[in-house]
């Protein structure tokens, strides 16, 4: 059931530190990718597990998503990307693919999961963060089954860069940010590449100049060009309050 995609040559057995979750092939290039990539740059293995190829998509095909979505991870240092090929567009919170997707993240292993916010227009992001979470949960079940080790992530925290929601926490992506951006156009089905800009197809600039606005809009609530936005459902502790990031004044 599982296309997996691993990149890096050697310690394919090693744990994951990251994960993240998403819906459609060039989600997390829009939402979380700059982190990603600057988590990969600290010396963290990090993945992307897609739950659908995009199949309802009016451009390409899953296998012209999937090999896109390859070159996409070359881009934001994923040390592993996997696809679960579950119909896109009609994502479906069911016992099956909890219980797929539990013995996925018993064999990855992440401490940290990264899913889609809670609420948001398509019904498949929403649902895709749904089915994270709670397969993060069964994942921690010693009991669920007999060849995998439980393991419960320490943390989930919710990429929130499309919902209407103050952040928990903004990650400075202003050094990955153009990274981030080479990431999405490795889609060229659904971004088109420069020999096939025409009007069937978004410019790429226009496309750009959106995103750098989100980011910069995220960015500027932290003083740095670009961030990235995140949200926690628990209160997030502070140790040391002199040594507290973003200046008031
Ligand atoms: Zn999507």
């Amino acid at each position: 059931m599982f296309q997996q995609l691993n990149y890096a040559s050697a310690g394919n057995d090693r744990p994951l530190d990251i994960l993240a979750i998403a819906a459609h092939p060039d989600d997390v290039e829009q939402t979380c990718g700059g982190t990603l990539i600057r988590m990969a740059e600290m010396g963290y293995r990090t993945g992307v597990l897609d739950l659908t190829a995009g199949d309802m998509g009016t451009r390409g095909t899953p296998e012209i998503r999937i090999r896109e979505s390859e070159t996409a991870a070359l881009k934001l240092q994923l040390a592993w990307r996997g696809n679960t090929h579950l119909p896109d567009a009609r994502l479906e919170n069911t016992i099956s693919v909890r219980m797929s997707l539990a013995g996925e993240i018993r064999n990855l292993r992440p401490r940290v999961v990264i899913l889609p916010y809670w609420e948001g227009r398509h019904p498949d992001h929403y649902r895709a963060g749904e089915i994270g979470y709670e397969s993060c949960f069964l994942a921690g079940l010693r009991k669920l089954d007999d060849e995998t080790e439980p393991h419960r992530p320490s943390k989930i925290i919710y990429s929130s860069m499309y919902a209407n929601v103050t952040p928990s926490f903004v990650v400075d992506i202003a050094s990955q940010f153009e990274r981030r951006m080479e990431a999405l156009f490795a889609y060229e089905s659904q971004y088109g590449g420069a020999e096939q800009a025409s009007d069937l197809f978004p410019q790429q600039g226009e496309i750009r100049d959106r995103l750098a606005g989100v980011a910069r809009f995220y960015g500027n609530l932290i003083g740095v060009k670009y961030g990235e936005p995140f949200v926690v459902k628990e209160m997030l502790r502070v140790d040391d309050i002199t040594a507290m990031g973003v200046r008031s004044l």
